[in-house]
């Protein structure tokens, strides 16, 4: 129907980027579902107008008012969702007009113009994600492949389209790792070293990932980088990716000091390993535990600045610039709290990712196992009574009620009613 639209326009329109990879990476025999569709628009003999692709998107939503329109003004693109359709289940489809991009200088926000579906495509990461499949007649179903994608996507190589690639735009190295770790592909020797030489020219010097003192950082470069760390960290196979990133000397765009070494590796496996045994339903978002274990690794001063510069959501923030604080001030005080109660008068004011950072970074072994037990049993354990059993009990309310309720769970924890191993929700009347 999309098509119909663009072709009573005049228009071409094209599948393009990852749909068309998925596409043709598809086992033949199995139903292909795609959730979330690029397409782009081109003129038939010169370039479509700028607003061809949000005119069109329009059109949809004229034919299907339950879609939601959200067109965003500076690229001219447009976005139609359904979400939960009867009928379409949940779908994303964005729709621009192709469009060259220009870079004013390394790593900016690109300037736009409209173009022709060839500089369209050009403009785009890597080979595999730089292939159309025309919709429109004349030739619908055609593949336009100028890049040679479709070799590299049977030989398996994350291929860039040129040299400068990554200086342009340096979320393309996350990107590349991202994409060689979830499809098993390897990245093309050259654009490796493409990759460390933008590293080595332009995220060491931090020019380009986290702006350079003096320059307006481009803030949208960061939004897509947090989003490329977070796809990484989140996906199952990040630990592989992390230890690309590294090889790559990619880590240094985070911070010129950022290295994977044996310890900061411990550490990741470590909190993934708690994570994974605490928290399986993911009430806590894993991959920011993970890049907080990262940062983390940095000198104090630097934590909270690069924490900000991505633009992390503020309890990491917070987390980042106090823990040395919180760290110091617990290296000192557990090993003087060997019961479990004042375990938990010590630990109680900190979140669990904050108590997870702590423990992971915690060379002593019994701090960490302090801490394991005050998350997975001791903040969980309750005082026998409340206080309308100590109404029932003829007491009288005020501030005793709170001393007698933490005694008795203190006493609770400690195992002073002998009821099993640190009376854990025992001690009945
Ligand atoms: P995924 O399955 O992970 O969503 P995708 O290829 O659809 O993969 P998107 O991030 O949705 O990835 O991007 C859609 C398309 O936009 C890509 O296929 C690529 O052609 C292009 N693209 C995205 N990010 C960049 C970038 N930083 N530089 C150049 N092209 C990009």
């Amino acid at each position: 129907i999309a098509a119909q639209q663009a072709e009573q326009r005049g228009w071409h329109l094209y599948l393009v980027g990852g749909g068309v990879r998925d596409l043709l990476l598809a086992d033949p025999d199995q139903p292909v579902t795609l959730n979330d569709l690029d397409l782009v628009v081109d003129g038939f003999h010169q370039s479509a107008d700028v607003g061809a692709g949000v005119e069109l998107a329009r059109s949809l939503q004229a034919l299907y008012p339950h879609a939601r329109l959200d067109i965003h003004g500076k690229f001219q693109t447009a976005a139609l969702l359904w979400h939960n359709d009867p009928d379409l289940d949940s779908l994303w489809i964005d729709i621009a007009t192709a469009r060259t991009e220009f870079y004013p200088y390394p790593a900016a926000n690109p300037e736009v113009e409209a173009s022709s579906i060839r500089q369209d495509l050009y403009r785009r990461d890597f080979t595999i994600n730089a292939l159309a499949l025309r919709l429109t007649q004349p030739r619908a179903n055609e593949l336009l492949d100028f890049f040679g994608g479709l070799l590299d996507l049977r030989s398996k190589q994350i291929c860039v389209l040129h040299s400068n690639s990554f200086i342009e735009d340096p979320t393309r190295i996350f990107r590349a790792v991202r994409f060689a770790v979830r499809l098993g592909f390897e990245i093309e020797p050259q654009t490796a070293d493409f990759i460390r030489y933008a590293v080595s020219t332009t995220c060491r010097a931090r020019d380009a990932c986290l702006g350079e003192s003096g320059r307006v950082v481009a803030p949208a470069l960061q939004t897509r980088l947090k989003a490329e760390l977070k796809y990484i960290l989140q996906a199952p196979d990040w630990k592989p990716a992390l230890k690309q990133l590294s090889d790559l000397g990619a880590l240094s765009c985070l911070h010129p000091t950022l290295a994977l070494d044996a310890e900061l590796w411990q550490q990741l496996r470590l909190v993934d390993r708690w994570l994974r045994r605490f928290d399986p339903q993911q009430m806590f978002p894993h991959w920011q535990l993970l890049l907080d274990v990262l940062l983390a690794r940095l000198a104090p001063l630097e934590r909270g600045f690069v924490a900000q510069t991505l633009q992390l959501p503020k309890d990491s923030i917070t987390r980042l610039t106090t823990l040395s604080q919180v760290q110091e001030q617990l290296t000192e005080a557990l090993p003087k709290a060997p019961r479990p109660s004042q375990v938990v008068q010590l630990l109680k004011p900190y979140d669990v990712p904050m108590l997870m950072l702590v423990a992971v970074r915690s060379s002593e072994r019994s701090h960490r196992q302090q801490i394991w037990k005050y998350l997975t049993r001791w903040s969980q354990i309750k005082a026998p009574l409340d206080g309308h059993d100590l109404k029932r009990l003829g007491y009288k309310q005020g501030r005793q009620f709170k001393q007698i309720l933490e005694r008795l769970l203190a006493a609770t924890l400690d195992g002073e009613f002998g009821d099993g191993e640190f009376g854990e929700r025992g001690g009945s009347d």
